[in-house]
């Protein structure tokens, strides 16, 4: 969701007549766009802050904006934690910016914008931003939260749920589709509601529309919380070419009481039945979630149920954090704190447990031929493990089940244009670690459609 605020971001700074540079020390101004979800998230944001404060006294002209779900959390404070800081704007003022910065320009005055609106005006012009990706966009479907799960604050920062027409949802993709924008993924802290309080149409209608958009090749989406997930949208999997078969299902915990104080309002069983329709609709699924260790009253029978759930389950990665206090979030108050020695040992055991099955399903793939959509050149094109020559391009892509493999486009025979950006390659498996996997292009001849399996592919 930040990524997609930072596009719409740069893209209204660029009308206003700035230029994005990589420079820091050249920028004549810097918005910070902040996370509060973790603890962790909003020390990196101050840290980064404290840069830019140093900064600014060697050059008094700069311009700090913070931005995000921070400067919604903590409007003036920040002002008066970082004296530096000139703009601080809320999660709905972005539409905001181009009024609020030009005021700053003119009267080096300090602005604090942090308005929420109980249902906020979702714009019905497609909005325009900076795209990095020439391959791969985000495109937001809702805003906001109604389920207020005990340990989040994103309800009291980004306010309320509301959902965007479909119709506009569609124009954006189509345009982005004209871009050269070849994969998609829809977001929401809930797309499983989406529509649902407007009216609009069900998010498994939603992701028919898009499945039927000329051009698009991979439609991914998040994030779905288990309790919404129902048989229209597992069916979505088997019934739309374009959904790809990835599915990123939030658990949180393996405990029903410790679900239960988090608000989470579905049970471990529920949960397990959830997993089981995918995997009988859906047997190439990969399903990746999220852990909460060590959330307040999480005793050792609690997280044994946990572990024994990320056993059972066997998911294909999992994002695992240690439970910090935030502003705003009940659970800040609930009783019984985990300490954080102890917090630490949970998180271990979760990462030690998931990295072997990671493993495992990666190992798997092996010999296998998988569709990668290449994404670019790999970062990694001069560590390669391989020692190969260096005018020979690493590329980089990724699975329809969201696995990134690496590989050489070695074969002299066929022309270098043959991979590009946006291209479906179909690479053999060669090996796997743990987090990524490195292949063989196998036949480059060009392909249409279909672009979510394997069988139109030439060999
Ligand atoms: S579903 Fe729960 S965890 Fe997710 S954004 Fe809403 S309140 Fe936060």
């Amino acid at each position: 969701m930040n990524v997609y605020d930072s596009g719409k971001i740069a893209a209204c700074l660029v009308r206003l007549g700035y230029q994005q540079t990589g420079m820091l020390e050249i920028a004549d101004l810097v918005i910070v766009n902040t996370c509060t979800i973790r603890a962790k998230a909003e020390q990196k944001a101050f840290s980064f802050l404290g840069r830019l404060a140093r900064l600014k006294t060697k050059k008094p002209g700069l311009i700090i904006g913070v931005g995000g779900c921070v400067a919604q959390q903590e409007g003036e404070k920040i002002l008066r934690r970082v004296p530096q800081v000139d703009l601080v704007f809320g999660t709905q003022a972005i539409e905001r910016l181009s009024l609020l910065i030009p005021k700053i320009e003119d009267k080096r005055c300090r602005i604090v914008d942090v308005g929420l609106m109980e249902k906020p005006d979702l714009p019905d012009a497609v909005p325009d931003r900076l795209i990095d990706d020439p391959v791969s966009a985000f495109v937001t479907i809702m805003r906001g939260c109604d389920n207020f799960c005990t340990y989040c604050v994103v309800p009291h920062v980004r306010g309320r749920e509301a959902s965007r027409h479909p119709d506009r949802i569609i124009k954006e993709i189509g345009d982005l589709v004209q871009s050269g924008v070849k994969e998609v993924t829809l977001l929401g802290q809930n797309v499983n509601s989406y529509g649902k309080k407007e009216g609009l149409c069900s998010f498994a209608n939603l992701l028919s529309r898009v499945n039927s958009i000329d051009g698009l090749l991979r439609i991914r989406f998040t994030t779905s919380h288990p309790k919404d997930f129902g048989s229209d949208v597992i069916n979505a999997f088997k019934t739309y070419e374009k959904v790809c078969d990835h599915i990123h299902l939030p658990v949180q915990s393996g405990s029903d009481r410790i679900l239960d104080r988090m608000n989470r309002k579905y049970t471990r069983a529920l949960y397990l039945d959830k997993i089981s329709e995918l995997r009988d609709n859906c047997s190439a699924i990969a399903i990746t979630s999220d852990i909460i260790v060590g959330f307040p009253g999480e005793t050792e029978a609690d997280f044994a149920e946990t572990l024994d759930l990320i056993n059972t389950i066997q998911f294909d990665g999992l994002f695992a954090f240690v439970y910090s206090d935030r502003p705003n979030a009940p659970a800040m108050h609930f009783k019984n704190k985990i300490s954080e020695d102890e917090k630490r040992k949970r998180l271990q055991a979760v990462l030690a447990l998931q990295e072997n099955v990671t493993r495992m399903k990666n190992q798997a793939l092996v010999g296998s031929v998988q569709p990668i959509l290449v994404e670019g050149v790999s970062k990694k094109q001069s560590s390669g493990r391989f020692k190969r020559p260096l005018t020979t391009a690493q590329w980089t892509g990724r699975t329809p089940t969201n696995k990134i493999v690496n590989f050489y486009h070695t074969d002299s025979r066929q022309r270098r244009a043959d991979i590009f950006p946006g291209k479906i390659v179909r690479t053999r498996i060669e090996e796997a670690y743990a987090h990524s996997l490195w292949g063989e292009p196998v036949g480059l001849k060009s392909t249409t459609g279909g672009l979510k399996g394997e069988e139109s592919y030439a060999a």
